[in-house]
């Protein structure tokens, strides 16, 4: 391997050999530790991105990245052909752990969300009833669920479509936080399933109206349709609950988790559900080589502890309420709002003096703080939540400071 001398090394390479499927904020990152990543010139930046709600954490978390490399040099893949020590011991572990009776094991955050469709159409027809081929799942305007064919059926993003179709059919979508708009798709008796996410992290943090989940929820449940929560960012402690939906005291039929379940070390995605529902799969109609894998499997245990023992959902509400008043203090022209739960949180920027998101996240680069925009004005923030109190302020003025020097 050629060694990485220089930031612009690194950039070139990508750019010379990589698909241009990303546009990176230009700093090339080498190290990372708890709430801080380095660059390959050694300098320090506070990570407020978190690998899009992965690292919760912290980087290179010790307990993690332990489990990780004794596990690793024990016993790697066996394939589910075959039985091996460790998958069993984290079903037992994951089920009891976010009360469910079973689960079914992926990598990706986007594989996850493809088992919860299939397993919701299987359940469509076999518990439901539905007529054989008319499944419907009832889907949010700006969603975001990952990227695979099916996926982007769901979607209306046009960045995410164009030139991708012919789609999957059997979606319906409805706007987001519209309850009115559910109970009308609810009518259609082939509905099996709504999914939803608690929060809508890529369309820029849009928190829903206080009980719109529940209800939703309720909904569901009158007219016998499954309600499935993509957790796959809100989920793990992000938002201050385990689960965002645990803010409305209520569990999802189908639970999909995804990113943190890893604490960033591996990609390790899940699927919960109770027996009714997890047991329409029989063997041979769904799978993945890598999915339970004993890696897999020790991570995912030692990632889900380190978040019970370092209280870490319980650290993201209190310093996610802290961060968001010390941000509202911030008095700029580019703030037009800042909004979020726990640890996910954004700011909307106001374009002036020709300055945008992306201008205000390289001058918090340049500070020594690294956030991304999502779509164009929205700038979202999601340090790991092992931050302290101290920290959170630190980073409070980098922001303060990079939108003062813009202005
Ligand atoms: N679901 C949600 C809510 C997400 O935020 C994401 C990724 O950002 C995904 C699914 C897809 O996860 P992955 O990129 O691991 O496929």
């Amino acid at each position: 391997m050629i060694e990485v001398k220089t930031s612009q090394m690194a950039i070139e390479l990508e750019d010379k050999y990589g698909a241009h499927n990303y546009h990176p904020l230009p700093v090339v990152l080498a190290k990372g530790k708890g709430v801080f990543m380095w660059d390959v010139e050694g300098k320090r930046y506070y990570d407020f991105l978190s690998a899009y709600s992965a690292v919760n954490q912290g980087h290179c978390h010790p307990k993690i990245v332990g489990a990780l490399i004794e596990q690793a040099q024990t016993l790697e893949l066996t394939s589910r052909a075959f039985y091996n020590n460790v998958l069993g011991p984290y079903e037992k572990f994951i089920t009891e752990y976010f009360g469910y009776e079973r689960v079914l094991p992926m990598n990706s955050g986007a594989e996850g969300d493809e088992t919860a469709l299939k397993l919701t159409r299987k359940w469509g027809y076999k518990v439901k009833g539905i007529p054989e081929d008319q499944a419907k799942i009832i889907c949010c305007q700006n969603n975001f669920h990952g990227r695979t064919i099916s996926v982007i059926s769901m979607s209306n993003d046009p960045d995410a479509r164009k030139d991708f179709g012919p789609f999957t059919p059997g979606f319906i979508s409805i706007p987001y936080n519209d309850l009115p708009a559910l109970e009308k798709a609810l009518e259609d008796p082939n509905v099996a399933g709504f999914l939803v996410e608690p929060i809508q992290g890529e369309a820029g943090v849009f928190v829903p109206d206080e009980g719109y989940l529940k209800k939703a929820f309720d909904l569901c449940k009158a007219k016998n349709v499954l309600f499935i929560a993509d957790e796959v960012q809100t989920g793990i402690a992000r938002t201050g609950r385990l689960l965002a939906c645990d803010w409305e005291g209520f569990k999802p039929d189908v639970l999909i988790l995804g990113k943190a379940l890893s604490g960033g070390v591996y990609p390790i995605s899940a699927v919960l559900a109770n027996d009714h529902i997890m047991l329409c799969i029989h063997p041979g109609e769904h799978g993945s080589t890598f999915g339970g894998n004993p890696v897999a499997a020790k991570v995912a245990m030692a990632a889900l502890e380190v978040v019970r023992d370092e209280k870490l959902a319980e650290n993201a509400e209190k310093l996610g309420i802290l961060f968001r008043d010390e941000l509202r203090k911030i008095n700029s022209p580019y703030i037009e709002l800042v909004r979020g739960k726990g640890l996910l949180n954004a700011i909307v920027i106001k374009p002036f003096n020709g300055k945008s998101a992306w201008d205000v996240c390289l001058k918090m680069r340049d500070n020594g703080l690294l956030a991304k925009p999502t779509h164009d004005h929205i700038i979202r923030f999601a340090p790991p939540l092992v931050i302290t109190e101290a920290q959170i302020h630190e980073a409070v003025e980098i922001i303060r400071k990079s939108i003062k020097d813009l202005e």
